[in-house]
């Protein structure tokens, strides 16, 4: 793995966001344990409501037996008192024998009982054959035979002493509903005698079932052993003396047990019942108590109702809350993917930076909090060496306090300065670094902490000094070169080739402009003869003064003295005329002579010039060598002329100037 690769598996680990393992749940995940919890609670509910429910039927048939046994047991006391007076009858009836007087005793004794039990209507006495043969009841209350009676028939046919029950019986269509309760009388032998019959008050049983606390369509029935209904609430006429015995659920479920429930459906009224029966031990007797199961469960119903509303809302809430934790797991997913992204992405472009800058991070004061990797190399610091110092700490001292106030006034204003700054390393060397200082402010007013992206640009900076340095000495070169090409080394004076290019630019001028010209051109006498004697240097000496002596006698800044090659010097006078020239021709000559340079070769002892001149407003057609050879004429003249003059040139002949008195 190449050292780059390893620091990029390194980034990519260090980078790697901490976080819970919940967090990193796929979307599903969160939705199938909503799902799980809510099955869960739906289990639970159901469960719960199921055994709920079984608990509140079982209350209802406990209640149900309760009031049947409780029915049965005040039934069978009514039940007991008509027996108690069929005994009495009975008793009276073995006393009395069979004398005439026995039916008053009877009457008597029964009319007695009547009076002392309030539930007994009255007694009627059968003999053997059904006859009436007494009775305490209203005329024609009785049924005048017993053959058709079922308690007569019951009574007859079993030879045990029975108590028998009978199907309600009315004294009249509009007469009191009365319940039959009848024993067998025996003679002496056992053989069937009749029946005592004791007419119990239906009312005083239905207003012991109208005290009973009964829910709406619950149901008490006393019925008799056979199957006949007796009493039932609430009364329905076409239920009294109806004979169950062939309906199934007494087949099924009464008949075969002393006690017990089911459910049925009423034949009478048709309304589905939670039924529980008892028989009586003793009487032929037994009640049922009925109560609708939706009555039964009405209760539960409504707390199951209200444990699933519960239910339901909190599992809406579960739902909410799944639905909220998985859209904020994923947006969290998201936010950290991106964040992910985006934290690989700085630490990449950090150590891009950190490749190619140095980078240090320092408060208001200037206190350096954080360096990178490069600034320490640059600067030859150790990271610790820097942390909590000044920033001055790099400071080369090379720059103005100018230049440090402005870079601090930009960085107060917010802004971003750019500059180049010249920094120390540890060892005193000095280097360059091309910086970026950027302000990071907290407070509008006060920058909280500036980032300096700095490059090392010393190399650049030498190169453009060793640059600037060629180019000035380029520059001085040329600039010798260029004196040397239009100036004489020997006098200083501009030379031949400078002196042409400006007579060819003032020539034009003058033949534009419509003015004079002059040249001059001197020579000094007898030049040889004093190189001859004082020797080449003295000759060149002598030659630098004839040249402050031409260069003095410039007056206007067009004037122009040059040298025109070896001791031959030339004046260029532009906008002066033939005596002006002569004029300054003249005063040459005189100025030099008035140098005195001792010439001992010279006729005159010193050394002189001779100088032709030549001006005129120059034709449009004449060229500068021509002005140049008048001059050279006008000189050959001078020469001529015996030296130490000024010959001015002529058309035909130069005009000579003789300097000691002699004119031309
Ligand atoms: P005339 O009076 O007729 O001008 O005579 P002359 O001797 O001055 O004339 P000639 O032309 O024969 O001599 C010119 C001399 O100037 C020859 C040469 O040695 C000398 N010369 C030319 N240039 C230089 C120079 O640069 N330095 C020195 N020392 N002498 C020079
Ligand atoms: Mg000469
Ligand atoms: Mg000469």
């Amino acid at each position: 793995m190449t050292p780059r690769a390893d620091r990029f598996a390194m980034s990519k680990d260090s980078n790697r966001l901490p976080g819970t393992a919940l967090m990193r749940w796929p979307r599903w995940r969160v939705l199938a344990l909503t799902a799980l919890a809510c099955l869960a609670l739906l289990a639970t509910l159901a469960g719960f409501e199921w055994r709920s429910r079984a608990a509140a039927l079982a209350d209802v048939q406990q209640q149900s037996d309760n009031l049947a046994a409780a029915v049965l047991q005040q039934s069978a006391e009514v039940v007991r008192q008509a027996d108690f007076a069929i005994g009495m009858v009975r008793r009276a009836q073995q006393l009395d024998g069979r004398s005439p007087a026995v039916a008053v005793s009877v009457r008597e004794v029964v009319a007695a009982e009547v009076e002392l039990q309030p539930t007994v209507i009255g007694i009627a006495i059968y003999d053997a054959e059904g006859r009436l043969t007494s009775s305490s009841l209203e005329p024609d209350a009785a049924p005048p035979s017993g053959t058709d009676l079922d308690f007569f028939r019951e009574a007859c046919s079993v030879a045990a002493d029975h108590l028998h029950v009978g199907a309600p019986l009315r004294v009249s269509l509009a007469g009191e509903w009365f319940l039959p309760v009848a024993r067998r009388l025996s003679e002496r032998d056992g053989s069937f005698a009749g029946v005592v019959m004791v007419a119990v008050r239906l009312q005083a049983l239905q207003d012991q079932f109208a005290r009973l606390a009964l829910s709406d369509n619950g149901l008490v029935t006393l019925m008799s052993r056979g199957g006949t209904v007796l009493v039932r609430r609430p009364f329905v006429l076409q239920a009294m003396g109806l004979s169950m015995a062939q309906i199934s659920f007494w087949q099924q479920h009464v008949v075969a047990r002393s006690a017990g429930s089911f459910t049925n459906t009423s034949p009478v009224d048709g309304i589905e019942r939670h039924m529980s029966f008892v028989h009586h031990p003793e009487f032929p007797l037994l009640a049922i108590v009925g109560v609708p199961p939706t009555l039964a469960l009405a209760h539960w119903r409504e707390q199951a109702l209200r444990h699933a509303a519960v239910t339901g809302l909190f599992m809406l809430l579960l739902v909410l809350a799944g639905w909220r934790i998985q859209r904020d797991m994923t947006r969290q997913q998201r936010l950290a993917a991106e964040l992910q992204r985006s934290m690989t992405h700085l630490h990449d472009l950090q150590h891009a930076i950190d490749e190619h800058a140095a980078v240090d991070v320092t408060d208001g004061e200037g206190t350096i909090l954080r360096v990178n990797d490069r600034l320490c190399r640059l600067t030859q610091y150790g990271p610790d060496e820097l942390r909590g110092r000044n920033l001055t700490v790099l400071d080369s001292g090379r720059h103005p306090d100018a230049f440090h106030r402005a870079m601090r006034q930009t960085l107060i204003a917010g802004q971003v300065w750019k500059g180049e700054m010249r920094c120390r390393a540890k060892d005193g060397s000095h280097l360059w670094l091309d910086t970026t200082i950027v302000p990071f402010q907290t407070d509008v007013k006060q920058p909280a902490h500036f980032i300096a992206i700095r490059t090392d640009v010393t190399a650049r900076k030498q190169a453009d000094q060793a640059i600037r340095q060629a180019h000035q000495e380029a520059a001085a070169a040329n600039e010798q070169l260029a004196r040397l090409a239009a100036f004489d080394e020997l006098t200083g004076l501009p030379n031949r080739r400078h002196f042409n290019d400006t007579m060819a630019a003032e020539l034009k001028r003058a033949q534009r402009v419509h003015q004079p010209l002059a040249v001059l051109m001197v020579d000094v006498d007898h030049f040889k003869p004093f190189n001859d004697t004082y020797g080449h240097g003295a000759g060149d000496e002598c030659l630098r003064h004839v040249a402050t002596a031409a260069r003095k006698v410039q007056r206007r800044p067009s004037d122009l003295a040059a040298r025109w090659g070896g001791e031959e010097f030339v004046l260029l006078l532009p906008s002066t005329g033939a005596e002006g020239a002569l004029a300054v021709a003249r005063l040459l000559c005189s100025s030099i002579e008035a140098m005195a340079l001792a010439h001992s070769s010279s006729p005159r002892g010193h050394v002189t010039v001779s100088i032709g001149v030549y001006a005129a407003i120059p034709a449009l057609q004449t060229r500068p060598e021509e002005l140049l050879e008048m001059a050279d004429r006008a000189l050959y003249q001078a020469k001529q002329g015996g030296r130490n003059r000024a010959c001015l040139y002529e058309r035909e002949l130069p005009v000579s100037t003789e300097l000691d008195g002699v004119a031309a």
